[in-house]
């Protein structure tokens, strides 16, 4: 039966107990307007130029063969068990396959769903911005990330109170279409766990394993679910290791937040780093001990796994195997951490010394809240080349003489353990340029686009969009500037 997409103000969160899913009729949107269309993308996936096709865009007068539908999932938030969610403005379009790659597609803010809770189901044009631009972003820096295909106006107005003053605001509503392998959560896994629907819970196990993961797939695999669970925690890993390498914090890693593909997904209240601050969370909303910030990102990845294992555990029955692949999640974080590091700095190798230079030159940049993102880029030269003065430029506030002379003395220690490479000083410089981004989608930036385009200036964010295309080149050099002192308190955006 279908569910009428209309928001009400009065609906129920939906359980159903039986299905992972329910069909959905998108909301009616009758004066849209599309501001931006990724048709790179729309060819990849098959989907191809687009024509006239821009109401599929707004979920508005759909082929028939499209089925529309929003599923079920669970999730730990903020730690503590949430019991049944599901994509509460996420709509599935289905899926399309073309030269044999799958790819599902999702308008996010299209309309309620069963699982909106109280909520309207629709999403504004400033949080839409964020989703469109950076999960692009991530796409060009390297990262795994879900895509954008579309963003567009709906025409209406919601209604947000985004500080929590009791006196909400009109704003412009917007559709992001985005674009993913699957958009399969881990908090999917916990809802049929906590159900105890193990057959359910295996059938969606397989049909991840047999789509999505098929360096374990071999019906004459006794350990498929265990390889699976050890081939989640890679790609897991990967991600989180490259969030750290270009200063990405996602904010809000709730299991139902994390994909079952190690993408990264669900664009909220994140930011990339300015100043490195371990502390730095962009989430207003997150505890008074920061389970989301920069720095524990790793522990909280880990933790998340974890909840994931014990979701998987009747696929599995061995407490002992899961407990050994998690025990070595943790040591390996470290190791790709400081390979990732190696990187960064140029050495092709990691030393038993090396550790001990990190913790320094992590400690260094927690003292001097330098720029991260700029901090690499002043090393990254020919030695010869590398000044004081861009070190201390790139911090975020002004340091002392004595300060200056820490900040120099590393420099000639860095200087001293380059000199142990063993491959030429080009090579190195070759390594660091494609672990340091040059463009970074500061928040500000974002946060400069979405008010000139919420006046009917788009100017700023299809420059943007172009910047973000080219990471690793510094073709935008206004771009690739400390933040502005006006923006020093400036946080992420908590309310979407
Ligand atoms: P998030 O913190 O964005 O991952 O959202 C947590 C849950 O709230 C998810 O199930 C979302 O689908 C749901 N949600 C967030 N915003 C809305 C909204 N405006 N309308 C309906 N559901 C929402
Ligand atoms: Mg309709
Ligand atoms: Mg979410």
């Amino acid at each position: 039966k279908r569910f009428a997409g209309d928001f009400s103000g009065n609906l129920m969160q939906r359980q159903t107990p039986d299905v992972l899913f329910s069909t959905v009729e998108p909301a009616d949107f009758d004066k849209t307007e599309l501001i931006d269309f990724n048709e790179e993308l729309s060819i990849e996936i098959g989907l191809g130029k687009l024509d006239n096709n821009k109401d599929f865009l707004v979920a508005q007068n759909l082929p028939e063969n499209v089925e529309t539908y929003a599923t079920a999932y669970a999730g730990h938030q903020f730690g503590n068990w949430a019991g049944q969610l599901g994509d509460g403005r996420a709509i599935y379009a289905g899926e399309i396959i073309n030269k044999n790659h799958q790819t599902e597609i999702q308008w996010k803010g299209a309309g309620a769903t069963p699982y909106s809770r109280h909520a309207d189901g629709r999403a504004v044009l400033r949080s839409s911005i964020r989703e469109y631009l950076m999960s692009e972003a991530m796409f060009h820096l390297g990262v795994p990330t879900t895509r954008a295909l579309s963003l567009s106006k709906t025409g209406e107005d919601v209604i947000r109170d985004i500080q929590y003053s009791g006196n909400p605001q009109k704003e412009q509503g917007a559709v992001v279409v985005r674009t993913a392998e699957s958009f399969l959560r881990f908090g999917h896994f916990e809802l049929l766990s906590a159900r105890n629907q193990t057959d359910l819970l295996k059938q969606l196990a397989d049909y991840t394993i047999e789509n999505f993961y098929q360096e374990v797939n071999s019906e004459s695999n006794p350990n498929k679910y265990i390889d699976w669970f050890q081939a989640i925690c890679d790609r897991t890993l990967k991600m989180i290791i490259d969030w750290y390498r270009v200063g990405f914090v996602h904010g809000v890693m709730n299991t139902d937040n994390m994909s079952i593909l190690g993408l990264t997904i669900d664009y909220g209240p994140f930011s990339m780093m300015d100043g490195y601050d371990l502390d730095f969370t962009p989430n207003t909303t997150d505890l008074p001990g920061k389970r989301y910030a920069f720095g524990k990102q790793g522990q909280i990845s880990h933790w998340n796994l974890a909840a994931l294992a014990n979701a998987i555990f009747p696929l599995i029955n061995d407490s002992e195997v899961l407990e050994k692949i998690l025990d070595d999640y943790g040591k390996r974080f470290w190791i790709e951490h400081d390979k990732m590091l190696a990187n960064k700095f140029g050495f092709d190798e990691v030393l038993p010394e090396d550790e001990r230079f990190f913790t320094e030159w992590q400690q260094l940049l927690q003292d001097f809240n330098l720029d991260y993102t700029l901090f690499f880029q002043s090393l990254e030269k020919r030695d010869s080349e590398i000044k004081t003065d861009d070190f201390s430029n790139s911090s975020y506030r002004v340091l002392n003489e004595s300060e200056l002379k820490r900040l120099s003395n590393f420099i000639e220690k860095y200087q001293a353990r380059k000199l142990k490479n063993k491959i030429l000083e080009t090579e190195s410089v070759e390594l660091m340029s494609k672990a340091n981004p040059k463009f970074i989608l500061r928040n500000y930036l974002l946060f400069e686009a979405i008010q000139d385009s919420e006046n009917g200036d788009y100017e700023l964010f299809f420059k943007l969009k172009e910047a973000l295309q080219n990471p690793y080149e510094n073709r935008f050099p206004e771009f690739n500037q400390k933040r502005p002192s006006k923006y020093d308190n400036q946080t992420g955006c908590s309310q979407l």
